[in-house]
């Protein structure tokens, strides 16, 4: 008998990349959300309850790795981030990497030991979409941002929410692909503060937090801000993207390999480039980018 139950999972070392913790879902259509915790646990799962669902919130690997241990799942996730999971050449193209000089070595690393693999989305669903797993009613929200396709899932009967990758951590939001944006980001943060829930799972950090998140929103939201702050302090002085890069606004420090490390924080700074020269605050002369005073 299916008790309903939502089980929290933590992740394999506190579900740090590229581990996630995820949830099940113990109920007539036993589900699986995010497969990315300890695979010997999930096969367990799978034994036991016979998973007939698995919701993937977006294509990043550290929350699709596990998917081949569902052979009898159907998959679902946003339309927009299903061609990523069903192709690694996709996945490359929508990240960004694809033509890098070092887009072999990624494909291999996400492959070998990441654990990615192509994995069929019978069910590619968007905003608002309800279906009944038995006891408990899910609603899929899509919060664009970290990818265009992320989702966070709603547990209606038990005003739970699982946040996925909005995951109030103090590092604050991410957005380091191509397709990711700051504006929808901010955007979807902001919707989360609308919704009544009282159950906020996360798949990294914490994992599980009680009561109103809307003060931890914000600030999670405000290092978006911050980062731009100390940005704009920089440019105090013209500065080429390779300084810009190297200051490491957004990481702190550079890390190993570099390749990966410069192609993420350029990613993320770009991003504020753009969104700070809209706003008339810096511009660009010669290669060089500058505060306008
Ligand atoms: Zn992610």
């Amino acid at each position: 008998m299916a008790s309903g139950e939502i089980v929290f999972i933590r992740g394999e070392n506190n579900g740090r990349f590229p581990n996630a913790h995820c949830i099940f879902v113990d109920d007539e259509i036993p589900t699986v959300i995010d497969p990315a915790s300890s695979p010997e646990e999930l096969e367990r799962l799978d034994c036991e309850k016979g998973i007939r669902l698995v919701i993937n919130s977006h294509y990043h690997v550290d929350h699709v790795r596990y998917n081949r241990l569902f052979p009898n799942a159907e998959f679902m996730a946003h339309e927009a981030d299903v061609p990523a999971i069903e192709s690694l050449e996709e996945n490359a193209r929508i990240v960004g990497i694809a033509g890098k000089p070092w887009a072999p070595f990624w494909k291999q690393v996400m492959r070998e030991v990441w654990g990615y693999t192509e994995t069929e989305v019978a069910k590619a669903v968007v905003d608002g979409e309800e279906m009944s797993l038995g006891a408990n009613t899910v609603r899929l929200i899509h919060t664009p941002g970290h990818t265009p396709g992320h989702m966070c899932v709603e547990f209606v009967e038990r005003k739970a929410v699982y946040l996925a990758d909005i995951d109030l951590t103090r590092f604050g939001p991410w957005y380091g692909n191509k397709s990711s944006s700051i504006d929808d980001f901010l955007a979807s943060i902001e919707r989360l503060k609308g919704i009544d829930a009282y159950t906020w799972y996360t798949s990294h950090g914490e994992g599980v937090i009680h009561g109103d998140i809307k003060d931890r929103l914000d600030a999670y939201a405000s290092v978006i801000t911050d980062r731009e702050s100390r940005l704009l302090d920089f440019l105090s002085e013209p500065r080429t993207m390779k300084e810009i890069v190297g200051r490491a606004v957004i990481f702190g420090k550079p890390w190993e390999p570099r390749e990966m490390f410069e192609f993420f924080e350029g990613t993320m700074i770009e991003k504020h480039l753009v969104r700070l020269e809209r706003a008339g605050l810096i511009g660009s002369e010669g290669g060089r980018w500058a505060r306008k005073d």
